[in-house]
């Protein structure tokens, strides 16, 4: 054979194997408890039947042979007594002899020995097939000596113990017998007178009652052997085949008592884990199988019932912890969604009103509030100002809030800790509160940026208990995302402001000033027809003020004479710190003869300022000097028209200061119709 097909072969055997195992797998628990028990159930109960039985039938002939061959001895030892006792001395009275030769000799008996000898030589010949014969260890005829190693062990158990009876199961010559063997005593003078006195005896010292010898009976068994044999055979087939017959009461038992029981229940559990686990009552089952299953297998279906119940509550509970973990789960990622977009709108916002207004959106969006108010302190902390509301109410009176002009009566500015009413008709509420709800809630979040509360965002619902964890959290993370935005665009406002505004007299710088007469005077058809004047103003003899006073009276007095021109001009008109001691005012859609007006209202402000009042050291008045342009009256770009403007100053300085002076080309113009030209103002 090759090695694949050995391979092939070795393969199949291990499938078949596998095939069988898999098939023993599948036997009931009855079915291979019998296989186990029954094999050695049945080899011991025909072991033991067998031996019993031959012990018994043993026994039994044991008992038979003995009584037979006692029988037997006791027939012979009576016909001996009687012979000896009886016949004997009746035959010695009528003078016969008596002699071993009796045959041979006229009128002569037999002696007691040979009458037994012959006695037992007539059994020995009967059908029965016993033997019975004389032996001695001191035999007078040789011939009756001791034979074998039966009649010797005999002879020596019964001199010397008090056996009476010898006997040995033999088998010899194809058969088997059962031998026994039994003292023959003295019983008389004349045995003594034969044995003592015979020329022939071994031994010549014996008395009455002494052993001379034994009969040795021999019964055979062999039959009734076969007959024990034959009986055994049939027990031992009758107890085995009512074993196998209790076997298979058993096994059908138990496939009843079991096996059947536990198949319905078996298929009872597989309908209910087939209905995924939405059985609510207990599966009836059938009633021979209730009646045939015992108390374990009722007890086991009442566990794996129990164990169902219990299983499909945690399953139960379970998904309803999972249906809310899910429901919470898109919540919050839904919010986190949001929360990016929120972000990136926020990151892209470029004033702080743009980020109020997303982050007050998103809020009303996701909690449809009854009212948001975003209050932030000014610049100079000392007032309290709504930022933002949403929506607009005019219920609401913002105007008489409570803090607004003392901020830290608000409890979330003075802590920095957000407050929280869950209920306004339970809860203690804040004495600052802006809220006019009668049912509700509000929450005070502090806008905190660098550490520094610098705003509260209030928020008010209608529905009591509105504050949940999970949405303050929400709140807050909104409310973070947005301060450090709101802080970083003010920031920006900050330094914008900076770059466009002079920092002593908080007037726009010159930069500012270019940028805006840049866009203003524009040659183009659209602005053809607007007209614009523009004035430089100069302080007069600033030089002794610094001279006089010092440096700091002379800022001083800028900052003051700018305060003035800024309170004495219109919104809409342009104040700029030109450079050292000159501001220049832009005065849209204005003809010369109305700025010319505006410049003389300036220079009167400035007259009438009394400086002392501010600072005890300073000088009791200051004067400005003006020079007025028009645009397009005297020039046509910017360059020129802060030339003429600024030629037209140095015709006031010139004429003795404190005055407005007009670019020349237009002075009568401009003094011809004041009155008139002003309502273009
Ligand atoms: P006039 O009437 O001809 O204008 O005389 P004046 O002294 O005002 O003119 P001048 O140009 O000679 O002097 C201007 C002075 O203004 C010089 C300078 O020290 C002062 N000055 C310019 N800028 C500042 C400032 O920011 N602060 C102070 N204190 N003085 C300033
Ligand atoms: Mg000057
Ligand atoms: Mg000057």
């Amino acid at each position: 054979m090759t090695p694949p097909d050995q391979e092939t072969e070795r393969q199949e055997a291990l499938a078949a194997d596998a095939r069988w195992f898999s098939g023993v797998r599948h036997w009931s628990v009855s079915t291979k408890l019998i296989l186990m028990i029954a094999p050695l159930m049945i080899l011991f109960l025909v072991l033991f039947a067998w031996a019993f039985a031959g012990r018994q039938r043993m026994q039994v002939l044991d008992q038979q042979t003995t009584t037979t061959a006692e029988a037997i001895l006791t027939q012979i030892q009576a016909d001996r007594e009687y012979y000896s006792a009886v016949v004997m001395p009746r035959l010695t009275a009528m003078n016969l002899s008596i002699s071993a030769e009796y045959h041979l000799t006229p009128n002569a008996f037999p002696l007691p020995a040979t009458f037994i000898r012959e006695v037992t030589e007539m059994i020995a010949n009967s059908p029965a097939g016993y033997r019975v014969k004389l032996i001695s260890p001191w035999p007078i005829n040789k011939k009756n000596g001791v034979q074998d190693a039966f009649q010797e062990e005999g002879f020596k158990a019964l001199l010397t113990t008090n056996t009476k009876m010898f006997k040995r199961q033999e088998h010899a010559n194809g058969t088997t017998v059962m031998r026994f063997l039994v003292a023959d005593r003295a019983v008389s003078q004349s045995c003594l007178g034969c044995h003592n006195t015979h020329p022939n005896s071994p031994k010549q010292d014996f008395r009455l009652n002494d052993i001379l010898g034994g009969i040795e009976v021999s019964i055979p068994i062999e039959s009734a052997l076969q007959q024990a044999r034959r009986d055994q055979l049939w027990i031992v087939a009758g107890g085995g085949g009512i074993s196998l017959i209790v076997m298979l009461l058993i096994v059908w038992g138990s496939r009843v008592v079991v096996t059947q029981p536990v198949r319905e229940l078996t298929a009872q559990m597989q309908k209910v884990s087939g209905a995924g686990g939405d059985v609510a009552e207990e599966p009836a089952v059938r009633r021979r199988t209730e009646q045939a299953m015992g108390e374990e297998i009722r007890q086991l279906w009442h566990g794996f019932w129990d164990m169902y119940l219990s299983l499909r509550l945690h399953q139960q509970e379970r998904s309803a912890d999972l249906e809310q973990q899910a429901g919470e789960m898109q919540i919050l990622n839904q919010r986190l969604i949001d929360m990016q977009k929120i972000t990136q709108s926020m990151q892209q916002a470029i004033s702080e009103e743009e980020v109020y207004r997303i982050l007050c959106h998103t809020l009303q969006q996701s909690l449809s509030l009854r009212q948001i108010l975003i209050l932030r302190l000014n610049a100079s902390e000392d007032r309290l100002e709504t930022i933002w509301t949403a929506p607009k109410r005019e219920d609401l009176p913002l105007d008489g809030y409570p803090v607004w002009n003392e901020p830290h009566r608000c409890p979330v500015i003075r802590s920095g800790r957000d407050y929280k009413v869950q209920d306004t008709s339970r809860d203690l509420v804040c004495s600052s509160s802006v809220s006019n709800e009668q049912q509700g809630g509000y929450w005070c979040v502090p806008l905190v940026i660098g550490g520094r509360t610098i705003g509260v965002v209030h928020l008010v619902s209608q529905e009591p208990g509105r504050w949940t964890e999970d949405t303050c959290h929400w709140i807050e993370a909104l409310v973070n995302v947005a301060a450090p935005m709101i802080g970083h665009l003010q920031h920006l406002e900050r330094a914008k402001r900076r770059a466009l505004i002079d920092e002593l007299t908080g007037t726009y710088n010159r930069r500012f000033l270019e940028e805006a007469l840049a866009k203003m005077v524009v040659p183009d058809d659209r602005r053809r027809g607007q007209v614009l004047s523009l004035m430089v103003i100069d302080l007069d003899h600033f030089k002794k003020v610094n001279d006089t006073y010092g440096h700091q009276v002379g800022d001083m007095v800028l900052k003051t004479v700018a305060q003035t021109l800024h309170r004495t001009l219109k919104e809409s008109d342009v104040l700029a710190r030109y450079g050292g001691e000159e501001f220049v005012v832009v005065l849209p859609r204005t003809d010369t003869a109305g700025a010319v007006a505006v410049g003389e209202r300036l220079r009167v402000a400035v007259a009438g300022l009394s400086l002392r009042k501010l600072a005890p050291v300073a000088p009791e008045r200051v004067t400005i000097s003006i020079g007025v342009a028009s645009y397009p009256v005297h020039a046509t770009t910017v360059t020129e028209l802060i030339r003429a403007a600024d030629e037209a100053l140095y015709q006031s300085k010139s004429q003795g200061r404190n005055r407005v002076t007009c670019a020349p080309d237009s002075l009568e113009v401009a003094y011809q119709n004041p009155d008139e030209e002003d309502t273009l103002r």
